[in-house]
Parts: structure tokens; sequence; C-alpha cells
């Protein structure tokens, strides 16, 4: 094997330009035996001394470094770099020798700078798991991961931008960790993993943050880390029906209000009305509901929102419902669910105009009044409870259109990444790995 012919090359010949390696120049490619291909090359960056910054000429010694780099042209190629060892020029340095190097192969090293920048947007970019890449390039897991941490640090590097409206959700991290008490043989709960997510609802930040744990401290925790004016441009915050969050927003963000999401209040009074069915439907039988029974058969039905009934299936319902005493009790639940549901429909997304506060209260006292006069009926008297607890934050939700759909999807994403990496040991690596999922799309050009 040749160590190339040095100073007699041109400054950018074709090899050299389809390597496209800054500062180095190709002398040489063969194809050996096995088939791989072997790229001979050279620094062509004047070599500066790094003691004095003089720019040397006189050769110490040839050293063959073999880098491991890219795929050339889709095959995998060994990469043989000849560097210089060079004498400083200067008497008085104190630096005798340096090797020469270029911005792709720095000193030291052991793996190209595009290798490890093709390791890292991998991971950032395509959301493959560290590991998956660093086999793919031929590199070990830390080398893999590093890369990836610098390439995110300059994703993720500067603090959120102010947001108007925020969202806070919670997803568990992992499964929880049990341990055999020793002394009593109980089973006691170690660590409960949850992650509380702060999310950005309007813009393009995707997760702003995480913290560690699922206690009203815990959010708060990462609130008072913001800014003074950070917090301050915070107008709507979106939460589930959850005290705890409620709770910590009010300490750190005492100006903000609070929309509750209200697909989880839809979701509560389909849960009353069908709490109610299967009450009535012991009532009636004796049993739990099955094929056959007609109330039974109308059950999906009565989870359809109101207006998405054709007027046979409307005609079936009522039907059914009107033929006995318990059917009469069901159906007091799901008109109870529909007057809910009216109040909810005033907002914007679904009328196209902001609605006021008082229509919105107006239709509340409505579905209130419902459930007064059906105060034999359990379930409603709670259902009307929880409801009257969160009003406010219920209007909140109605009139600015607010909710808390972002987060939840991006919650999906969250799980994905975790589900991709077979779980987390460390939550570092999770809350960056997640946020760095979340803005992928918005990055994408
Ligand atoms: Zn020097």
């Amino acid at each position: 094997m040749t160590i190339g012919n040095y100073g007699s090359a041109p400054a950018q010949d074709t090899a050299s330009a389809l390597f496209g390696m800054d500062g180095v120049e190709v002398t040489e490619a063969e194809r050996e035996a096995d088939g791989r291909l072997t790229v001979w090359g050279r620094i062509t960056v004047p070599a500066r001394c790094p003691g004095c910054g003089t720019v040397s000429e006189k050769v110490h010694q040839y050293v063959t470094t073999r880098p491991r780099d890219v795929r050339a042209c889709g095959q995998d190629a060994n990469f043989c770099l000849v560097k210089r060892r060079m004498e400083c020029a200067r008497e008085s340095c104190p630096r005798k020798t340096f090797t020469q190097w270029a911005p792709q192969v720095p000193p030291r090293c052991t793996i190209t700078r595009r290798l490890l920048d093709h390791a890292g947007a991998e991971v950032a970019d395509r959301g493959v798991t560290p590991a998956e890449a660093a086999r793919d390039a031929g590199i070990s897991w830390p080398s893999a991961h590093e890369a990836f941490r610098e390439k995110a640090a300059g994703i993720l590097g500067e603090d959120p931008a102010p947001v108007a409206h925020l969202g806070i959700d919670e997803h568990r991290r992992g499964r929880p960790r049990w341990r055999k008490d020793t002394g009593t043989g109980e089973t006691v709960q170690l660590a409960d993993r949850w992650h509380v997510c702060f999310y950005d609802l309007d813009g393009n930040q995707g997760l702003l943050g995480q913290v560690e744990g699922r206690t009203s401290d815990d959010a708060a925790y990462w609130l008072a880390g913001a800014t003074p004016a950070w917090r301050d441009a915070v107008q709507v915050v979106a939460i589930d029906m959850c005290t705890i969050f409620a709770s910590a927003v009010r300490r750190m963000l005492p100006d903000a209000r609070i929309a509750v999401d209200l697909f989880h209040v839809v979701q509560l009074a389909v849960k009353t009305a069908a709490d109610v069915r299967r009450r009535a439907i012991r009532e009636l039988y004796g049993r739990r509901g099955k094929a056959g029974d007609p109330e039974y058969g109308i059950k999906v039905l009565l989870n359809r929102n109101l207006e998405s009934l054709s007027a046979e299936q409307f005609e079936k319902v009522i039907e059914t419902l009107d033929a006995t005493g318990p059917g009469q009790q069901i159906a007091i639940a799901w008109i109870a669910k529909e007057k809910l549901r009216s109040a909810l429909n005033l907002r914007a997304r679904v009328t196209g105009s902001t609605p006021c506060e008082r229509q919105v209260r107006g239709r509340l006292f409505a579905f209130y009044d419902w459930c007064a006069q059906n105060e034999d009926t359990p379930e409603l008297q709670s259902l009307a409870g929880t409801i009257a607890r969160w009003e406010n934050e219920i209007v909140t939700a109605v009139t600015t259109g607010v909710t808390n759909a972002t987060a939840e999807s991006l919650n999906r994403l969250a799980k994905l990444e975790a589900r991709r990496a077979y779980g987390f040991r460390n939550p570092t690596n999770q809350r960056r790995r997640v946020r760095i999922a979340c803005t992928r799309s918005t990055r994408r050009p």
C-alpha cells in the first residue's frame, strides 16, 4: 500500500470533490479483495502550531490514522488519513511538535465529525434510538448519544419563549417500582414514576419542559424556575379536572385564568349516564345487562352526541326509554348529559362566534336546574356538584376556546418515545428525547 504521493495532486480533483471533506484531499482510492472501498487522504489545511500559532512546513514524521467515516457513495469504506506531525518553526515555543488537523478530523479523533453529526441527526430528526443509530454508524452507544446530546443542546438550548396559552398534563414515565419489606414481608412501593409536562398550546415550541413527580409542589417548582416576565405572559392555562395542577397554577400564576379540558367534562357526563343505565338495568332485571335487552341495544346510541343521531335512532332511544320506569331514569341522565353539552357547545369552534359568559352560565344553570328537579338520581347530584366546583374553569374554556388537545397528542409522542427506547433508566435523557420528539414535526422544512 502506498502512502499517497504528496505534492503532486491538483488542488481539488474529482475524487476529492466526490469525497466532500473540507480540508482533506483524496490521494488514492482502491477496491479491496473483499469488495470494501479504501480511500486514502491527506490534510491540506496549513499546519498551525496550537501553542504559538506559527505555520510550520517542517515535517517531523508521517502518521496514518483510520478514523471511522460515513459510507462513501453508499458503500462501506475504510478511510486512511495520512497526517503529518510537524516541528514547530519557532525556537522558543514550548510545544516542540504537533499534528495537523482539519475541521472534520480534529486532533485525536477516531470518528469523523460528519459521521457523529449523521448519527446525532438520525436520533434528533428521524426518531431513531441512539442504540440503533450507533449500530448503523458502527460506533459505540456513548459516542452516538453524545452526538445527539450536542445536537439537542443546539435545538433546545435557549429558554422557552413566552406563551399565552400553557397546557399542563401528567404522564407515567415508567412502571412503579416495588420492594418486599424484609421485616414485615409486605410489598411497599419504592417509586411511582410520573412526569408533569408543560406544553405550548398555540405556538410551535411543543413541550416546554418536564419535571419529575406529580404533586402540586412538583408543578409549582417548574413554574417557579421560569422568569417573572415569562410567568406574566401566560394568560390561560389548560388542565384536566385535577386540583393538583389548579392549586399550583393559582400559587405561581395568580393572574392567569384556568381552563379545564372540555373533553374530560363530557367524558365525565357520559360516564355518569352509563352508571345510571347500569343501575337502572339491575333494578329492572336483577342482573347486569346483556345482548337482547332493549336498554342494552341502545347503549352505544346513548354515548353518542344527540346531533349525530339519525331520526330513526332518536326514535328508537325514546321508545325504549319510555317503556319502563328505570328506562325513564336512564332518559333523565341522558338529558342531563345533553344539557351540559349544550353549554359546552357554545364555544366558538362549534358556533363560529365567541360566546359571552352570561350565555354559558345560563345554560349551565339549566343543567343544574334539571339535576335539582331529579334529586332522586344520586349520580346526577354528584355530577352537578363536580361541575359546580369547576364552573369558572369550564366557562373560561368555553369562552376562550383553549383546549388541552395539543398536550394530549404530544403526550402520546412522549409515550411512544418511551416504548421505542424500551423504557428509560435516566430521567434526564428521557426528558431530552421527549422534548426533541415534540419539536420534530415543526422543525421539518
Ligand atoms: Zn509553536
